[in-house]
């Protein structure tokens, strides 16, 4: 093809140049014979170059391009096929942009695009639905105007996204929604709205269920381990071979009733979820408190309990940060042999409020670290019944540090010690 091109243009010129000298010959001008034939050349250049503008103006891809012989005849057919290329791609790309919106809009779950500062960019149908969002009032729009619940600000601005967020529907609260963030690009975030109403509803009756069996059962215990009380007081009128019985009896009634409380203070936890009374608590005096708790438990065990307390009150429930606290002080006494050391410490900095108990305990593997906070999770189920714990202790310690606001970190090394903090944001300290 190419050679074809090629021979054509010097066979053109060269009958040019030919038909100059010839009528050069017959004039006797050949100066002015090549002036014309050049001005002949120029002239048909021209009316190629007007062919080509009027139909790249006018017509474009979908027609042909003009006849042409020669170079011109190569460059629109150049053009011409570039244009095609180019509209294909289009249309193919365009055919992805509408599979992928049209399988974004049949999705039962909403799709959100924030840009870095959480302002709305993009969204699909679902998101009308599930969040109330209307194109194109909202674009543009910070999310946590269309989601206005402190918790949504706080989990956004926080940025700590590994476990989803969940709350109601800011359209209607009978739908339970749950928020998946996803940082993409240039800290843009991609928001997976689902909605989890039915799955709520279970756990609601799940929760329920604990909540009335508990409190159900704690009667008949009271009454229960009344009697054993009474009886073990009148032990002395019964064989000796019945007081073994009766205070193995009176021992796991105790045991059965210790479990029925932390239960049902669980369930109370969860039944509101965010966040406590908001009343300043002096921890430094709730600490010393639970330390004083801490030495009549070690009793003969003779630990070496420390308390070191900054005088910064913490926002919150007293009750509540009791419970988390005690359960942590008393774990570190239950878990470290006799003679050991508990180092209690609760201080404040620019990051927030912190509370370490750190024991010279026997340590945790580190494989049982993500899960000790589940409920009724023992490292060793052999070791929980000689220490009389119920498997409840942390799972209360991270509800009440969600309610506060707060989160848990355990570091532990085997056979060296443990460390539980618990770390406050600077909006929970007291003025
Ligand atoms: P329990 O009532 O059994 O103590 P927790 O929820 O308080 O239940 O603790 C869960 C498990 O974590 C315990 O069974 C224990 O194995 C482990 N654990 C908790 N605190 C400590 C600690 N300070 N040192 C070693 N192990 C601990």
């Amino acid at each position: 093809m190419n050679q074809d091109w090629r021979s054509s243009i010097v066979r053109g010129l060269l009958m040019l140049i030919a038909a100059c000298l010839l009528l050069g010959l017959l004039t006797g001008e050949y100066a002015w014979a090549l002036v014309l034939g050049l001005a002949c050349y120029l002239g048909w250049t021209l009316v190629q170059l007007s062919k080509l503008q009027r139909w790249l103006r006018e017509r474009g891809p979908e027609e042909p391009p003009p006849d042409a012989h020669g170079l011109w005849g190569e460059v629109f057919d150049g053009v011409y096929q570039m244009q095609r290329q180019e509209q294909r791609a289009r249309t193919r790309l365009q055919g992805i942009i509408d599979r992928a919106q049209e399988s974004t809009a049949a999705l039962r779950d909403a799709i959100l695009l924030l840009d870095s500062d959480g302002n709305l960019e993009w969204w699909n149908p679902a998101a009308e639905r599930l969040l109330g969002l209307k194109d194109p009032q909202d674009t543009g729009h910070p999310v946590s105007n269309v989601v206005r619940h402190p918790a949504f600000k706080d989990y956004f601005e926080a940025g700590r996204y590994q476990e989803p967020l969940e709350l109601p529907s800011p359209v209607t609260q009978q739908l339970q929604l749950q928020y998946h963030f996803t940082r993409f690009g240039n800290s843009e975030h991609l928001v997976l709205v689902r909605d989890v109403t039915r799955l709520h509803q279970l756990e609601q009756l799940r929760k329920d269920f604990v909540a009335n069996v508990s409190h159900e059962l704690r009667t008949p215990l009271t009454v229960i381990a009344g009697y054993l009380e009474t009886l073990l007081e009148n032990q002395d009128q019964f064989s000796p071979r019945w007081g073994r019985a009766l205070q193995q009896m009176d021992q796991q009634a105790g045991r059965m009733q210790h479990l029925l409380s932390d239960l049902l203070l669980l369930a109370k936890l969860e039944a509101t979820s965010y966040p406590a009374h908001n009343q300043p608590v002096a921890i430094d005096q709730l600490l010393a408190a639970i330390r004083a708790d801490a030495v009549a438990l070690s009793g003969e065990q003779a630990h070496r309990i420390t308390l070191d307390a900054e005088p910064v009150p913490l926002k919150g429930s007293e009750s509540e940060l009791r419970s988390a606290f005690s359960n942590l002080v008393f774990n570190a006494i239950k878990y470290t042999p006799a003679g050991g050391e508990v180092r209690i410490r609760w201080w404040a900095d620019d990051q927030g409020g912190h509370l370490s108990v750190q024991d010279t305990g026997i340590g945790i593997e580190s494989k049982h670290l993500p899960r000790l906070t589940e409920r009724f999770y023992r490292v060793d189920s052999s070791r929980a019944s000689s220490t009389g714990g119920t498997g409840l202790g942390l799972a209360i310690v991270k509800h009440v540090l969600l309610r506060h606001r707060g989160r848990l970190d355990i570091t532990s090394t085997p056979g060296q010690g443990s460390v539980f903090t618990c770390h406050f944001q600077s909006s929970q300290l007291a003025p």
